[in-house]
């Protein structure tokens, strides 16, 4: 009894549940590739010590910019290499080296007016191994996802 006792409860006699661990580095995206194969993580711009995704944008009104997204799933920090976006504003995103319009795979759910943007976690190009986010900064939808989830919510 005193064994089994004493590896269910700590030293102050407090159960201890055994919490299923996620480890960081599950959430973590190392890699996520543009239709045309290209990797958009960059060691140079880390986030939180992690290489970011580094995407192209361009605005309604012509300008164009450069941000890096955190490669954490629902992380909100990013940093603006070139250009801003305002709070609310949708843009387009691009590969920064290939200037192709990244794939969207529908509108947002969440604000409807932003779109569900999708980068490839390998180079299957399958939606079903691949993140989205939303195009309108400040929606909750706008940090990564995995989309295989939102294809079966949305019944795609
Ligand atoms: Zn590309
Ligand atoms: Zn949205």
């Amino acid at each position: 009894m005193g064994v089994i006792m004493g590896k269910i409860f700590d030293s102050k006699g407090r159960l201890k549940i055994p919490a299923r661990e996620v480890r960081e580095e599950e959430l973590i995206v190392k890699q996520v590739f543009c239709p045309e194969g290209h990797n958009l993580i960059t060691e140079e711009h880390l986030i939180d010590g992690h290489p970011g995704i580094e995407l192209a944008f361009r605005r309604e009104n012509g300008q164009e910019g450069m941000v890096v997204l955190s490669p954490k799933l629902g992380d909100r920090r990013a940093i603006f290499l070139k250009g801003t976006v305002e709070e609310g504003e949708v843009v387009k995103f691009l590969c920064p080296i290939c200037e192709r319009q990244l794939p969207i795979l529908t509108t947002c759910e969440h604000c409807g007016e932003g779109s569900i943007y999708v980068l490839f976690l390998d180079e299957n190009f399958s939606f079903n191994n691949a993140i989205t986010f939303c195009s309108k900064r400040g929606c909750p939808n706008s940090t990564i996802r995995k989309a295989d989830r939102i294809i079966t919510a949305l019944g795609l």
